[in-house]
């Protein structure tokens, strides 16, 4: 320790600089609010390089005097507020007076301005927080600010610097903040010379979310509104047949400043309770509008975060205003079939027996990689590991006299009949040893038709036997043979009891440990496609899939930049071929962003594989032969876990005997 002194102000402004100014996001951010704060009717901003080698704001608004330049980047310099009671009035989105000033100490800032009531412009320069001489020149009304080269005296930041589309991910979510709330100004992004958003003014807010966010996310918003004579809450949330697997796309803006609140996405998220599963979140844009004097924006230096005088009251608000909005709009008559994938044709997509045809595709696809089968021709070349051509097979016939409803069933592909050995060839790398619960199980531990008995059937209740002959249950393992009802459940014996089952739930539990044997076992195929398929994304979406890369090959996914915040995906994992890769590579994206990393590929397979057995899975509803019954009852000894789906939920509920004869007072 030495002496206490005070710091050169390059050193004060470094360390301003350091708190305000994380990224090249930031400089847009502060940029961006100063064009909003003279009062732009347009706003052009234009990078490259992600914003590492320029950000460059150009805007018609106010302008600054020729003699203010110098003060415009000197720290503490502002024209927002005067007295220190003005800090508690703030109706501008700056008033710190540091930004220009932290931006100029840590890279080569250009200020070009001309107030509206001169004659010509002047401009400055300044290099590392070392200004030049203000010099005239001539420009129309409004502010340019040029950063270069930003952090080129502060390594270490520049060091935390990511890769190109990583930042100009984060750029692009700073710029959505802002133009977002603020439709009636022209706002235009441009990377590298590309056009990014061009969005010319526009009356109404929603024009602008849908601008940003799509048709599909626009015709789902619900409008909520309240006022209580201060505080007014306006705003869409979209109905909850749309969600995310994160919060980010829940946005609040206070008096025009975009900010992050945890009450108010607790609000949000209670307003959801039981409407959303759970992990998901909704989708909101919120504006709340109040006094100035009921808040207290100066607690974050980049003021992303706020005091409120009285939070209680706003959250409770909100959350009223939601409630009153979900009693009144029926949600469940809303919930509409899954959107069509972009492109798809719509009388193929709706009609249940091709889409039925797609499922038993991939299934028998699966089965027959499972199981060894040499591949039928087919349509696609696909790169198999190796590059065996390997093709979806036919879609079986149905029998003759099966009905159209019959025929679009899941036959439940992976059918194997009772007293066939379990279904497992233990795969090159992934021995007995290793597949514990799954190596198969010495026959006493199988179930009857394991064994190659006869199944015991439900019977009907007669008399004093109701559901299951006691002198069999003994030796009972369990059930194969079951009864449908509601077309969703399974009801069945084993032997401590009657066995409820959820027919999807354990379906999807049965696939998706084939699947992950299969891609464990590493015979992944991918299949390149003809003429590869442009996915166009959000921009940090787009930005964590390029970062994730690599992984994603390995997926066999292969993925390039194709300009803007389009992906062209050019090869394909062959057992999603029946998906549409927008749909795969969006759930993908959201998972990789929810981690908030890449995660591990173990953890991105995971995820895929619950995906591909949740859609081929057979759904509550399905109805269901004896066959099939028969088939999915077997299956359940086959693998491990099929208590439970993927998703954690049970499958099964048993009540047991001895429940049973409590209940019937028989003991
Ligand atoms: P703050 O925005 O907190 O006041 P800044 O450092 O961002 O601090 O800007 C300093 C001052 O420079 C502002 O108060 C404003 O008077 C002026 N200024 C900055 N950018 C612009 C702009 N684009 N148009 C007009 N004036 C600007
Ligand atoms: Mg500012």
């Amino acid at each position: 320790m030495t002496d206490i002194r005070l710091l050169p102000s390059s050193v004060v402004n470094k360390i301003a600089a350091g708190e305000v100014i994380e990224r090249p996001a930031s400089v847009v951010k502060e940029l961006m609010e100063n064009s909003v704060d003279a009062g732009a009717r347009r706003i052009d901003v234009s990078i490259e390089k992600g914003g590492t080698e320029l950000v460059r704001v150009a805007d018609d608004g106010g302008g600054i005097r020729a003699d203010e330049l110098p003060l415009a980047v000197a720290s503490h310099a502002t024209s927002k507020i005067v007295t220190a009671d003005d800090l508690f009035d703030v109706r501008t989105l700056g008033f710190r007076g540091e930004a220009l000033a932290s931006v100029a100490e840590i890279s080569h800032l250009l200020l070009r301005s001309r107030h509206r009531d001169e004659p010509a412009g002047c401009q400055l320069e300044v290099r590392g927080g070392q200004p030049g001489a203000a010099v005239p020149c001539g420009c129309p009304v409004g502010t340019v600010v040029e950063v270069r080269q930003l952090f080129f005296n502060t390594p270490v930041r520049r060091k935390f610097l990511r890769a190109t589309q990583t930042e100009m991910g984060h750029v692009t979510e700073a710029f959505i903040r802002i133009a977002l709330v603020h439709p009636q100004i022209h706002f235009a992004l441009q990377h590298n010379d590309r056009s990014v958003y061009d969005l010319p003014a526009v009356d109404s807010w929603r024009e602008r979310i849908v601008t940003f966010f799509g048709g599909e996310i626009g015709q789902s918003l619900i409008p909520v509104a309240s006022d209580d004579g201060q505080i007014r809450w306006t705003g869409y949330v979209a109905d909850p047949n749309y969600s995310r697997a994160n919060n980010r796309m829940q946005y609040f803006f206070l008096n025009g400043r975009h900010i992050r609140d945890r009450s108010l996405q607790h609000a949000l998220g209670e307003a959801y309770r039981g409407l959303l599963l759970s992990g998901r979140y909704p989708i909101a844009f919120f504006r709340l509008e109040m006094p100035a004097g009921l808040v207290d924006v100066n607690v974050h230096p980049t003021k992303l975060e706020v005091r409120f005088q009285d939070g209680g009251r706003i959250y409770s608000r909100l959350l009223s205003a939601l409630r009153q909005k979900f009693l009144s709009a029926d949600l469940t008559a809303r919930v509409k079939p899954a959107p069509l994938p972009a492109g798809a044709d719509p009388a193929g997509a709706l009609d249940p027996t091709r889409s039925a045809q797609h499922r038993d595709e991939l299934i028998q696809w699966a089965q027959g990689q499972l199981e060894g089968k040499p591949p039928s021709a087919g349509q696609a070349s696909l790169d198999a590991g190796s590059s065996a051509e390997v093709a979806r097979p036919a879609v079986p016939a149905a029998p003759p006299s099966a009905s159209p409803a019959q025929q679009s069933r899941l036959p439940l592909s992976f059918d194997r009949a009772a007293g066939q050995a379990p279904p497992f060839r233990p795969f090159p790398d992934f021995g007995p040893a290793a597949r514990g619960p799954l190596a198969p199980r010495p026959p006493q531990e199988l179930g009857r038709a394991e064994r190659g008995e006869p199944p015991h059937g439900v019977v009907a209740r007669s008399g004093d036997e109701p559901f299951s002959r006691p002198h069999a249950a003994s030796q009972l393992a369990s059930s194969t043979t079951g009864l449908q009802v509601h077309n969703r459940y399974l009801i069945t014996e084993d032997e401590d009891g009657v066995v409820i089952i959820d027919q999807h739930a354990l379906h999807e539990r049965i696939l998706y440990e084939q699947l992950r044997e299969k891609v464990l076992a590493g015979a992944l195929e991918k299949q390149r496609l003809l003429v590869p398929e442009p996915v166009s994304m959000r921009p940090a979406e787009a930005a964590a899939a390029l970062e994730a890369k690599q992984v994603l090959a390995q997926l066999g996914i292969e993925i390039e930049p194709f300009g803007g915040d389009t992906i062209l995906v050019s090869t394909y994992p062959a057992m999603l071929a029946n998906f549409d890769p927008h749909e795969v590579l969006r759930q993908i994206v959201e998972s990789l962003m929810t981690g908030g990393g890449v995660p591990q590929r173990r953890d991105l397979l995971d995820e895929m594989l619950h995906m591909i057995a949740c859609k081929a899975a057979i759904k509550a509803g399905d109805r269901l032969t004896p066959g099939e019954i028969t088939s999915l009852l077997q299956q359940r000894h086959y693998y491990r876990d099929t208590h439970h789906c993927p998703h954690g939920r049970p499958t099964a509920l048993v009540f047991t005997r001895e429940e049973l004869d409590k209940r019937f007072k028989r003991t």
